[in-house]
């Protein structure tokens, strides 16, 4: 039995699942996640004259991206006229909050509510975690609903229902994020947990949450342009790293249609073995996964790519492979991020012992590669890398339970 049969039996033996194709927009749309060409012609429709679009645009651009309003009525600079149609045909909405928990760690895991299957009804849901640091907080984003890709450690690819997110919905989780945070000029912090010292609570965004961002890149791309516009939330583009499991026709595409920062999911150093972990290598193979990374526009020492390698027991973390991983780099502007495996309810695979993780790192430290184990945060609340999954999936108080007690033993 292969390694993939003993880990995921029910999906064995194919590389990725189809899509929903069935979103259908709310009666009223929400001007969130519109390029400023797309708001332009909103406006168009609306009867807004052209000449004057280019100016409204901007304003609203500013009233909702960089101010956080929700409300068409309290945009002044708006003619009164032109608010009054605009709240007949748009809204300002984001994803709906339905859930909040709290780790012990201060990470907080945000529970969103979409609009679902338009046949049964039924709502469709994401998670989006906020990691805050003294001087830094860094938001996990989701791009799909579940991932249609499956490999064998990860929560999110045992989700069989997948929905890519529109361009809305994912610029909608750093739009509800910060109004949770109270992440707005004069906006009121919340007072029960930590956040960064500075003026801003999100300060980086990475798109490390539910599902495979090259796998719906045009929203993506469309959500992250907004995120990082100058006028609105203003994120940097450094401050911005989209993390694939190794879509390689699409790598180039987000380093010249996005230009943010990129981690890899490598997870393994020989085909064999990342074939079971990532099944999607049994499509883009190592080789021309690395062959992309060499080739990433804008690569470079100050911009490095960064490596990620989840640390399974037994399974991919001997000293050999260690020195293979440095090997494998070579010439690549790299960084590497070893993750302590973080488990999860029905999970077969175990975290390798800390001493093994230190000998591993050691290894990759002695290579000129700093700092590299990524402390999991969040795990008490299933926050944590690989462990989110949709609420119609979720689990039961029982599991919740063994999962916190084994979070803590851990730590
Ligand atoms: N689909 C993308 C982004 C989301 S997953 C990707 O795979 O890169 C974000 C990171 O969490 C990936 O590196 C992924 O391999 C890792 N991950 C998944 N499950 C995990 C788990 N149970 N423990 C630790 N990391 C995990
Ligand atoms: Fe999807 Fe990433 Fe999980 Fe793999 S690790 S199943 S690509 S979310």
């Amino acid at each position: 039995m292969t390694l993939l049969e003993t880990h995921t039996p029910a999906i064995a033996g194919f590389v990725e699942k189809t899509p929903l194709e069935r979103y259908v927009a709310p009666k009223k749309p929400s001007l969130v996640g519109m390029s400023r060409s797309e708001l332009a012609d909103a406006l168009g429709s609306i009867g807004v004259p052209e000449r004057q679009r280019k100016m409204r645009v901007q304003q609203l651009w500013h009233w909702i991206y960089f101010r956080g309003f929700t409300d068409f009525d309290a945009m002044t600079s708006v003619s009164k006229e032109l608010r009054a149609t605009l709240s007949q045909h748009f809204t300002v909405d984001r994803p709906e909050v339905i859930a909040e928990q709290v780790s012990v760690d201060g990470t907080r895991k945000w529970l969103l509510r979409l609009p679902g299957d338009p046949d049964s009804g039924l709502p469709h849901d994401v998670e989006c975690v906020y990691i805050p640091d003294t001087e830094r907080g860094t938001l996990c984003v989701s791009s799909q609903v579940g991932c249609t890709l499956n490999c064998s450690f990860c929560h999110t690819g045992t989700q069989r229902l997948v929905r890519n997110l529109t361009a809305g919905e994912i610029v909608g989780q750093v739009l509800a994020a910060r109004d949770k945070l109270g992440d707005w000029p004069g906006g009121v912090r919340p007072t029960d947990g930590v956040v960064p010292t500075g003026d801003r609570c999100v300060t980086n965004i990475v798109m490390m949450g539910m599902g495979e961002p090259l796998y719906n890149f045009e929203a993506v791309r469309d959500a992250l342009l907004i995120v990082s516009d100058g006028d609105g939330i203003g994120i940097s583009k450094r401050r911005i790293t989209l993390s694939t499991s190794g879509v390689v026709p699409n790598i180039a595409r987000a380093g010249a249609e996005i230009g943010c920062m990129l981690a890899i999911s490598l997870h393994a150093v020989r085909d064999d073995l990342r074939n079971e972990l990532v099944p999607l290598n049994r499509k883009y193979p190592i080789k021309e996964l690395l062959e992309a990374c060499r080739n990433y526009p804008g690569a470079s020492n100050a911009k490095r790519i960064t490596f990620e390698y989840v640390m399974l027991k037994g399974v991919n973390d001997s000293i050999e492979e260690a020195k293979a991983l440095v090997r494998l780099l070579k010439g690549i502007h790299a960084k590497i991020n070893l993750i302590p495996f973080n488990p999860w309810p029905g999970s077969k695979d175990e975290c390798s012992d800390w001493e093994q993780i230190e000998k591993f790192s050691q290894v990759v430290f002695d290579a000129g590669y700093a700092s590299p184990v990524r402390t999991p945060r969040g795990r008490d609340i299933l926050a944590a890398c690989g462990q989110l999954k949709s609420e119609t999936e979720k689990l039961t108080a029982r599991e919740r339970m063994a999962l916190r007690a084994m979070a803590m033993t851990d730590e």
